[in-house]
């Protein structure tokens, strides 16, 4: 069952009150475009990128958030000054992993309370008492892990936490969700199936599956086995629309 969580802003405890005030995030990039990827593709949105993850997959597409975290740390209200300037109904907080962030929680409570629609791009290893409008969780299969020869220290960090099975069984309990699983090869898909079979509490009509790349054409190879894949398995299929429309390009 799914939890009711109170969001007004009023609702904030003093802690988070007080973290509404001082709390600084660091901040990759604020910038509008159109969702890419997932159930709402197409959507105009904002976009707050926070920067600094927890993980360091080998083919992280903004490396400037994880493997050389880059931006300026910037206060919930000149984030939602900025955020307020983009004019868009729809805000996604994406990293890097925003969920690492205690302030997460009181800028999610900011933005509902202005009536935006939240959704949060996370990897599903860290939760938060929170609600959002979706979150879209992309959990890390093991063919994510840097490589033991150029990163022993991140290879065993990452394979430690990548997989947190209680984080994800919480976060969909809070929030409408998807849950997208970024697929390089044909035997990721058996690891899918191993992941929701060890959850028992996904619906099958929200995992997207989602073919790994940035190269137009080796993503067009990878969508005509995976469409089908997806059909055979009442799956949804989900393009990387953002690289066919921009390229890989920061800001898009
Ligand atoms: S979880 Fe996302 S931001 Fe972090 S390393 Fe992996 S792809 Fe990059």
């Amino acid at each position: 069952m799914r939890r009711s969580v109170n969001h007004s802003f009023e609702s904030l405890n003093r802690y988070q009150l007080k973290l509404l005030a001082t709390a600084r995030v660091q901040i990759a990039e604020i910038y509008q475009s159109i969702q890419g990827e997932g159930l709402l593709a197409g959507t105009p949105s904002a976009f707050v990128r926070t920067s600094g993850c927890n993980l360091r997959c080998r083919w992280c597409d903004t490396p400037f958030t994880s493997w050389n975290p880059t931006g300026i740390e910037q206060s919930i209200e000149m984030i939602v000054d900025r955020v307020r300037l983009l004019a868009c109904r729809h805000v996604v907080l994406t990293g890097g992993e925003p969920l690492l962030f205690d302030e997460v929680v009181p800028l999610v409570h900011k933005l509902r309370d202005l009536s935006m629609h939240v959704t949060i791009e996370t990897a599903g290893t860290i939760s938060r008492d929170m609600q959002v409008d979706l979150m879209s969780i992309s959990p890390k299969l093991s063919g994510s892990a840097p490589s033991i020869d150029e990163h022993p220290l991140w290879y065993a960090r990452h394979n430690a936490a990548r997989h947190n099975k209680s984080a994800i069984v919480d976060l969909v309990r809070h929030s409408p969700y998807q849950i997208k699983f970024v697929i390089d090869h044909l035997n990721d898909v058996t690891e899918v199936d191993f992941w929701l079979a060890d959850l028992n509490c996904i619906d099958s009509r929200r995992v997207l599956l989602m073919p790994q790349g940035t190269d137009q054409i080796d993503l067009q190879e990878k969508d005509l086995w995976l469409a089908e894949l997806c059909t055979e398995r009442g799956f949804l299929f989900a393009p990387r629309h953002h690289i066919a429309w921009f390229g890989l390009t920061r800001g898009t």
